[in-house]
């Protein structure tokens, strides 16, 4: 695909977010449901279909475009965001990996936006440390029994599918874990939402039950002893298009906070006049462009294919931080007019959390990069 289709496609989903993002993510912040319009516009101009293959029914972009996209969603809805790229990757792995009649039975609805889907590693009692699961799968009669819970899964209160990592093994072996493709409408499998102080509707929050859950042998998708490398491999590309999500945030405030201190006018001339509420905003932009640079690096290495752990992560460490310290920041600059709920700001503050969290939570992230040594040239 050429740069003009990518450039194509990212002006749609700019077109897509003024029209339909921007106008309705306060109603789901205060926990009012999608219009199912929404999911099918946006299959309509490609989101759940970026990166998967063009024979396949995809738009065959690349991870750039993808980054792009995620951020464009983002510094309108963060949820919103999430939960279209966990379809998208869903259909990606399914249009990469899943046998030609299976995906030939269960794709067409996720590119078409008539269904969602998921990526469930999270359990009640695994979180930062996936592989000590307890969710297990055995094999049985041509197909595997799974058995247990997955919680706090974008997606998971609505999603049709789920791509589940279970334990085939003995609990506590990475080697062990294998992933499934899921029907959470089928019998043996109840879904739930999950609610917060700041609402999941958007991002689709959810988990579900398994209860010998029967899936057939050739939904069994990534086998045990590839199944976990597989997951930390896309993860680590999560990380960078979540940290290009929380510039985006950032970005977004930071023009919002800009363009009223040209408005509003306190002590007889603009805010933007003072010396001392314009500070705040040049720290924003400078931080936020340190951010964006890495995030580009972070992009730029996994498009030469080289490992981009520590720079992933680093992107992703240092874009959650700054969106955790710059949202606030940016709110206290509109005064009392940014807690309105038709600016971003609130739910932008709420998202940093979640970002903070998804796909390798601070803590882990910076666990890796306390050795790495980030010098480019030779001291
Ligand atoms: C809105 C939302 C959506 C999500 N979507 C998905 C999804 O789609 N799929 C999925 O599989 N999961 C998903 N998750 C789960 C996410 O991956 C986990 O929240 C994350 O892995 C952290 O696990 P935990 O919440 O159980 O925290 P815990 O593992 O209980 O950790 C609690 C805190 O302690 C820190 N911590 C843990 N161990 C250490 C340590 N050794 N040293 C120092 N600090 C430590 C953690 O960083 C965290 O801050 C989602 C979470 C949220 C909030």
């Amino acid at each position: 695909m050429t740069d003009d289709a990518a450039a194509d496609f990212l002006a749609d989903v700019r077109a897509f977010t003024r029209a339909h993002v921007e106008k309705d993510a306060a109603s789901w912040a205060r926990g009012e449901a999608l219009d199912p319009a929404i999911a099918l516009q946006a299959a309509g101009i490609g989101l759940t279909r970026i990166e998967v293959p063009v024979a396949s029914g995809g738009l065959g972009l690349g991870f750039r475009a993808k980054v792009r996209a995620c951020a464009i969603l983002a510094a309108a809805d963060f949820g919103l965001a999430m939960s279209l790229v966990n379809t998208h990757n869903v259909a990606k792995r399914m249009a990469l990996t899943a046998p030609e009649p299976v995906a030939r039975k269960l794709l067409p609805d996720l590119l078409q936006g008539r269904a969602a889907a998921c990526t469930a590693l999270t359990e009640p009692a695994a979180g930062s440390d996936a592989s000590a699961m307890r969710c297990t799968a055995r094999p049985k009669d041509g197909g595997w029994l799974l058995e247990g819970e997955k919680t706090w899964i974008v997606n998971a209160r609505h999603a049709r599918l789920a791509i589940v990592y279970a334990q085939t093994a003995e609990h506590g072996q990475g080697a062990g874990i294998a992933a499934f493709l899921v029907d959470l409408t089928g019998p043996g499998c109840e879904r739930y939402p999950i609610e917060a102080g700041f609402s999941q509707v958007s991002i689709g929050t959810g988990g579900f039950c398994l209860n010998q859950c029967f899936v057939p042998g050739d939904q069994a998708i990534l086998p045990a002893g590839t199944a976990f490398k597989a997951i930390l491999d896309e993860i680590n590309g999560a990380r960078i298009y979540v940290a290009a999500m929380c510039c985006a945030m950032v970005s977004a405030s930071l023009r919002l906070a800009r363009d009223h201190g040209e408005r509003r006018h306190t002590f007889g001339k603009p805010l933007n006049q003072h010396p001392t509420w314009r500070e705040p905003l040049a720290r924003c932009a400078t931080q936020l462009a340190a951010a964006w640079a890495l995030v580009e690096a972070a992009v730029a290495a996994t498009e030469t294919g080289a490992d981009t752990r520590h720079l992933a992560a680093a992107a992703k460490v240092n874009a959650v931080s700054l969106a955790q310290t710059q949202l606030p920041a940016m709110l206290h600059a509109m005064g009392a007019e940014g807690l309105r709920e038709t600016y971003p700001f609130a739910r932008h503050i709420g998202a940093a959390q979640i970002a903070a969290l998804t796909d390798g939570s601070t803590a882990m992230l910076l666990d890796r990069l306390a050795g790495w040594d980030p010098a480019p040239v030779s001291l």
